[in-house]
């Protein structure tokens, strides 16, 4: 039986370059999406040109959720249609004694498929509020809900994830024999997102400290 927490691999899932970093299942696809702020979405153009436009995603099981404008280009093409979304996180750097060999430390994930719009207004509402909470965690309990006319302003889509890979590199500098006697530094240079001190806007009228979303911000929560 298959296992339903391991994806199956497709022809265009299958790792051909260093197959040993592909990863299929769902709790490490997952973290890689739930912890990459943003992805990009490839769409074809009407024209049958290929574009790729950074978004933000949320994530609802197995499902992906992108969202914008109902006037989105990017929206409208990539509903009911053949997408290719990439996520990527990026751990360090890594510094070989040869040029040759240096490298990152990553985690990946590349998903194809085709999203369906979510046209229900009660689903989409949700959805808009995955979508926050994915970026900003708490900032649903902050703000007042969305209006109807806010939730068919925007269009959502849902992506399942059914077809998809995720590639990892981890580890140290791999220099060749011939280089290890090398009198150069090698090593890895880490890599953080940091996130500085909440800047209150300009036209507020009421007196308020930072939101808790804000002055405690972690993701993923
Ligand atoms: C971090 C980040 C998060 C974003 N999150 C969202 C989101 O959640 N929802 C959303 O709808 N949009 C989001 N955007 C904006 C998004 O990148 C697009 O600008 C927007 O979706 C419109 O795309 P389009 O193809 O419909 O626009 P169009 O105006 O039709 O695009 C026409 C052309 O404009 C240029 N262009 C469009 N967007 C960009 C861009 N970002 N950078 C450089 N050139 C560009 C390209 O040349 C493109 O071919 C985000 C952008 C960034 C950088």
């Amino acid at each position: 039986m298959a296992d339903e927490d391991e994806l199956a691999v497709t022809d265009r899932t299958t790792l051909k370059r260093i197959p040993e970093r592909g990863h299929f299942d769902r709790d490490t696809l997952n973290a890689i999406i739930d912890e990459a702020m943003i992805c990009h979405v490839g769409i074809v153009d009407e024209h049958g040109r290929p574009v790729v436009i950074p978004t933000f995603h949320g994530r609802d099981g197995d499902d992906l959720l992108l969202h914008g404008s109902a006037a989105s280009r990017l929206l409208r093409t990539a509903r009911n249609s053949e997408i290719c979304v990439t996520i990527t996180l990026i751990d360090s750097l890594v510094m070989a004694r040869t040029a040759f060999h240096h490298s990152a430390n990553y985690r990946s994930v590349v998903i194809f498929g085709v999203p369906e719009q979510i046209t229900d207004d009660a689903e989409a509402d949700a959805a808009l509020n995955t979508l926050v909470e994915a970026l900003i965690p708490g900032r649903m309990d902050e703000v007042r809900p969305n209006t109807t006319k806010e939730v068919r302003a925007t269009l959502t889509l849902r992506l399942p994830i059914t077809e998809a890979s995720a590639k990892i590199r981890n580890g140290p500098p791999v220099d060749d024999e011939e280089d290890m006697d090398a009198a150069v530094w090698a090593g890895l240079l880490p890599v953080h997102t940091t996130f500085g001190e909440p800047i209150t806007a300009d036209d507020m009228r009421h007196d308020l400290p930072p939101s808790k979303s804000a002055a405690n911000y972690r993701r993923p929560a």
